[in-house]
C-alpha cells in the first residue's frame, strides 16, 4: 500500500512533442517528489518532452522589460500593451491546447488583429493548391492507411529524425487489415534530396538533384506520365540530374500498389518553387487514382497540436491560418499571414504562444519584430523571450496540465497531467489577459 503510494504508473499517456500523438507511452510517477521517475515506450523527444519539468530551460518568473516581476504585473503590462495596439498579431499556438487556441482566438477578434500559426510557414503551400479545385485531394485517416497501405512512400520528410514512431505506428511496421505480416507486407520508398537512415530502411531510394535539374516536381511529373502510359516524348523531360531507371521502377511499382500513401514533408513543402511540387505530386495522386489505383497524399504535421489550430480556425472563419480581422477579405495569402503583415509594418503589438519566432523567422524580418512590443507565453526560455517586453512562464501542456489535442490526422485526443508545477496554464494566462482586453473595450 506504501508502495502504491510512492509510485503511481500512467499507462496509456499521450505524448506531446509531435503530432503523432502516440497515446501508448507508459509513465511511472514518484509521488512523493512530483517527478517523473521513468518514460516508456515514447521515442527520444517524446521521453525528453516528459522529463522537460526536471530540465534546464524553463522560464521561471514572469519578466516585464527585462526585470522579474509577479503574474499581476506581467499579466497588467500584457493587457496594457494590447490595449494600445490598433493591430495586434496573436501568433504560435501549435503547442498549445485547443481550448488556449480559443482564447487566443478570440483575443485576436475583439482587437481586429490579425491570428496566425506555424502553418502558416510550413504547410502553407497546399492549400492554395486545394482551393484551386482543380483535382480532388485524395486523403485518409492513419488507421485506414495502417490497415490498407502496401506502399508507403516518404517525399521530403525523414520521419527517423522527426517523428521517430511513425514507421512502426502508422505506416511500415505495425500490422494491418491488408498487411498481416506488418513490414514484410510492405514496400517503403524514399524519394529525398539526401541519403537518410531512412534509406537503410526502404526497398526504393531516389535522390533528388534540383541543381541539376532532377527536382521533385520534374520527377513527380515523369511518373504521372508513366502512370497515364504516355511515353511519347518523355525523353525531353529527362534531365541530368534523374535516375530514370529508378523513376521507372518506382513508377511501376506504384501502378501495382494494393493501396499506397505518398506522406509529403518541410523537404518538398518548405523549398525552393514549393507550390509546383505540391501542384506535380498531386497531380500524380490524382493520376494513380484515375487509373484505379487507391493513393492518397498525407502531410506530415510537425507541432503536436498544429492540427487542432488548423480545425479550430477552419471551423470559425472557413480558413486555416493567416487571417486579419481589420479586412473584409480576413484571408488573403501574401496579405494576411505573419510574415508579410510584419514585412509592411502592419501590427503595433505581438502575442506570441508556444513559438520562438527569433529563431525560426528570416532575419529581416525578426528585426522588423524588434520594433513592437512582444509578449511572450511560453513554458521555456528562447532567444524571443529574452527579447521580448513580457514573458510569462506557464505550465508545460501534456506534462504538467490537461488539454485536447489533435492528432496529425485530425483525430482528437485528450492529454492528461501527469505532475503538479507552480505555474498557470497558457489558457489561464490567455483567459486573464482576454478579460483585462475586453474590459477596455
Ligand atoms: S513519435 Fe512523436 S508523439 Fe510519438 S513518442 Fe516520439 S515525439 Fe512523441
Amino acid at each position: 500500500m506504501e508502495e502504491e503510494e510512492k509510485e503511481k504508473i500512467i499507462e496509456a499517456a499521450v505524448c506531446p512533442f509531435c503530432a503523432c500523438l502516440c497515446d501508448d507511452v507508459v509513465i511511472s510517477v514518484d509521488v512523493e517528489g512530483n517527478k517523473i521517475k521513468e518514460v516508456r515506450n515514447a521515442c527520444k523527444f517524446g521521453v525528453k518532452k516528459f522529463l522537460s519539468p526536471q530540465n534546464e530551460g524553463r522560464l521561471k518568473k514572469p519578466v516585464v522589460d527585462g526585470k522579474e516581476t509577479d503574474y499581476e504585473r506581467a499579466i497588467g503590462k500584457a493587457v496594457e500593451i494590447l490595449r494600445k495596439a490598433k493591430k495586434p498579431l496573436v501568433y504560435g499556438l501549435s503547442n498549445s491546447g485547443y481550448n488556449a487556441q480559443r482564447v487566443a482566438l478570440e483575443i485576436a477578434k475583439q482587437k481586429k488583429g490579425v491570428y496566425d500559426i506555424t502553418e502558416s510557414i510550413c504547410h502553407n503551400l497546399l492549400y492554395p493548391e486545394l482551393r484551386k479545385g482543380k483535382k480532388p485531394f485524395y486523403y485518409a485517416l492513419l488507421d485506414e492507411i495502417r490497415d490498407n497501405a502496401n506502399t508507403i512512400i516518404y517525399w521530403g520528410s525523414n520521419p527517423v529524425e522527426s517523428h521517430p514512431r511513425h514507421l512502426s505506428r502508422f505506416a511500415v511496421y505495425p500490422v494491418g487489415r491488408y498487411a498481416m505480416r506488418g513490414v514484410l507486407d510492405r514496400e517503403m520508398i524514399t524519394i529525398d534530396v539526401v541519403d537518410s537512415e531512412l534509406k537503410k530502411l526502404s526497398s526504393w531510394f531516389l535522390r533528388v538533384n534540383p541543381g541539376a535539374g532532377g527536382g521533385d516536381a520534374k520527377i513527380a511529373e515523369i511518373m504521372t506520365r508513366l502512370v497515364k502510359g504516355e511515353t511519347n516524348g518523355l525523353g525531353e523531360l529527362v534531365e541530368g540530374g534523374i535516375d530514370l531507371d529508378t523513376v521507372v521502377k518506382i513508377a511501376d511499382r506504384l501502378k501495382k500498389a494494393f493501396y499506397g500513401v505518398i506522406f509529403v514533408g518541410l523537404g518538398v513543402f518548405s523549398s525552393e518553387n514549393a507550390s509546383k511540387k505540391v501542384e506535380a505530386i498531386l497531380s500524380l495522386v490524382d493520376a494513380l487514382n484515375k487509373e484505379g489505383v487507391k493513393f492518397v497524399l498525407f502531410p506530415m504535421k510537425g507541432h503536436f497540436n498544429v492540427v487542432g489550430a488548423v480545425q479550430l480556425l477552419l471551423r470559425e472563419t472557413g480558413y486555416p491560418y493567416g487571417v486579419d480581422f481589420s479586412r473584409d477579405r480576413i484571408f488573403v495569402p501574401g496579405k494576411t499571414t505573419v510574415l508579410d503583415v510584419i514585412e509592411r509594418g502592419e501590427v503595433d503589438a505581438a502575442l506570441i504562444v508556444g513559438a520562438d519566432p527569433y529563431s525560426s523567422f528570416p532575419r529581416d524580418k525578426v528585426r522588423k519584430l524588434c520594433d513592437i512590443p512582444l509578449i511572450v507565453i511560453d513554458p521555456f526560455e528562447s532567444p524571443t523571450t529574452i527579447f521580448s517586453s513580457v514573458a510569462i512562464p506557464t505550465a508545460i501542456t501534456g506534462v504538467e496540465t490537461d488539454a485536447i489535442a489533435y492528432r496529425m490526422d485530425g483525430l482528437p485526443l485528450k492529454l492528461d497531467k501527469i505532475v503538479d508545477c507552480e505555474y498557470p496554464s497558457d489558457m489561464e494566462i490567455l483567459e486573464r489577459i482576454y478579460e483585462g482586453v475586453v474590459e477596455s473595450l
